[in-house]
Formats: structure tokens, sequence, C-alpha cells
């Protein structure tokens, strides 16, 4: 165990490492905040008991990911489908980002880790992309979808039945 955890790179250069590094630093502090913010929303409101439940998950999801956080590998990868990033939903530890991941700016890497990282914890995805706000989609409650944790990191914690 170093200083930052014990993430694994390989295949990157010396330059995106370092950066992988920070984004995982960053992205626990991120998730952190996150907490907070759930946290407040359980003591500022009343919320109904399907809400509560889905600010509860999330808070799990979150403490998971933090910790999941802690033994994954990142590795940078060729091409894959179109993906920026991607993972195998809980199993494993590696992280793998793509070329085009490298087109955004570090605080949508955070963003876009933080989403891989939700997946080892069971999130699915939904198509939310970057500008549709958190929802319940297809069946699944926000809670349980990558993109809710991500579009946070861009635009601060809401809840969708509160201020989404
Ligand atoms: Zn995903």
């Amino acid at each position: 165990m170093n200083a930052h955890g014990i993430v694994v790179v390989s295949k990157c250069d010396k330059d995106e490492k370092s950066q992988i590094f920070k984004t995982m630093k960053l992205a626990r502090k991120d998730m952190v905040t996150q907490i907070k913010a759930l946290r407040s929303y359980k003591k500022n409101y009343e919320l109904e008991k399907k809400v509560k439940k889905k600010v509860n998950r999330s808070i799990s999801v979150l403490r998971c990911s933090i910790a999941r956080s802690y033994m994954t590998r990142v590795k940078c990868t060729e091409p894959y489908d179109g993906a920026i990033a991607y993972t195998l939903a809980f199993i494993g530890t590696t992280i793998w980002v793509t070329p085009s991941y490298w087109e955004f700016d570090s605080h949508s890497h955070r963003g876009i880790m933080i989403h891989e990282l939700t997946h080892k914890c069971l999130t699915g995805d939904a198509t939310y992309f970057w500008d549709d706000k958190p929802r319940d989609f297809d069946g699944r409650a926000w809670s349980g979808i990558a993109d809710t944790y991500r579009y946070w990191n861009e635009n601060g914690t809401c809840i969708p039945e509160i201020d989404c």
C-alpha cells in the first residue's frame, strides 16, 4: 500500500498514470461529498418511504464504491465499442479507459471513474448521457444507475423526487 492506495496502472504512460492516481483520490473525495449531501436530504426533508429507500441505497453504493476504489486497477486500452471507459459489473478489479477518455477534462474524469466504480457495486446503465437528469429508468431505480452518480459529480447532488 503506497500513498495512492493500491491502484495499479498498466499500459498507461507516466503522465496518464499520475493523472489517474489524482482522479481516483479526488473521486473518493467527491463521493464523500455526495454521501454528506444525501445525509442532509435525510435530515432536512420528510422523505417518502420509497424515496428514503433510494437515498439509503445510494449511500450504500457510494460507500461500496469508495471501498472498491482502493482495490481498483486502471488500465489504458484500445478503443472499445465507442466506450469512454468500461468495467465488468461487480466482478474483478479492473477499469479500462479508452483513448477517448483523455478527450475529457479532469472534472469529467472523476465523474466517469465514479460511474465505473459504482458498477462494481451493482449499478446498471441507463442512457442519461451528459445532460439528462437522473430518474428511474426501465424498471430500475435512479439509485441503481451509474450515471446518477456521474451526473451528481457534474451538477451537484439532487434527488429526482425533490429537486433534480
Ligand atoms: Zn456504465
